[in-house]
């Protein structure tokens, strides 16, 4: 028998995640890897002989190639949750790889409620709550749009039917995000994902990290998303600039 004391983890517990370097430069590689695997496959499609090939992927191809795209890949250390998730925030772009990235929930997740539905206390819209709603206890609800289709998102709405709306609380979440705008490049979520992700954070418990383009992770810290401001301090960390761009 061995006398070394036993390093005490709870049965059936995983190991949280090391939300560190190495972890952030992996989903990033994911990221980049998803990317170029979404052009080959639709570039392989474009030039198949009498294949077919519309406009809207000529469109898809090249925000693909260069700008309109997000690409993100999240880790986290959920039980019963596939630990590692990625999603692009293009639906044509998904249907060509989906093997690597996920299907981002159901259509209802997905297209989310618009303001008037989602802040209405009537029971009228129960039921269509109960459907589109994701994380704990099914609490958050994506605004109507296409916010819900994010990349982000998809995650969060795969996990929230992986784990279970009753279930998913605590725990962390470390994501990488690759959002390539007109404009700029950021590591940032826009601002309907970051309200989702510190309302995983306040009324969830869980803990989220989003990785910066020094391949570091910073939290998203709960109270920190009552502050004015704290978006612009988050992407200042991110980024490294008080909007998103780096
Ligand atoms: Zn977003």
């Amino acid at each position: 028998m061995s006398s070394i004391a036993a390093v005490s983890f709870k049965t059936g517990q995983p190991a949280p995640p090391d939300l560190g370097l190495g972890e952030c430069e992996d989903l990033k590689d994911e990221n980049e890897k998803n990317r170029a695997e979404v052009v080959k496959r639709m570039e392989a499609q474009k030039a198949t002989p009498n294949g077919r090939w519309t406009e809207e992927e000529e469109r898809v191809l090249n925000m693909a190639k260069g700008t309109g795209m997000t690409f993100s890949t999240g880790t986290n250390n959920l039980a019963n949750a596939t630990s590692q998730l990625s999603a692009c925030s293009n639906a044509v772009a998904q249907s060509k790889a989906p093997d690597l990235l996920s299907g981002g929930g159901t259509s209802e997740q997905v297209n989310g409620m618009n303001k008037m539905k989602r802040h209405s206390c009537d029971e009228q819209y129960d039921a269509e709550k109960e459907k589109a709603g994701v994380l704990c206890d099914k609490s958050h609800i994506h605004p109507g749009g296409g916010f819900g289709g994010h990349a982000e998102p998809k995650i969060v709405n795969d996990l929230t039917n992986q784990v279970g709306a009753a279930a998913i609380r605590g725990g962390k979440m470390l994501f990488n995000i690759d959002w390539r705008n007109k404009n700029f490049n950021s590591g940032m979520p826009c601002q309907h994902c970051y309200k989702m992700l510190c309302h995983a954070a306040k009324e969830c418990d869980i803990k989220i990290y989003i990785c910066s383009e020094g391949k570091e992770s910073y939290e998203l810290s709960a109270d920190d998303c009552e502050k004015d401001g704290s978006y612009s301090a988050l992407c200042m960390k991110v980024d490294g600039s008080p909007t998103p761009g780096r």
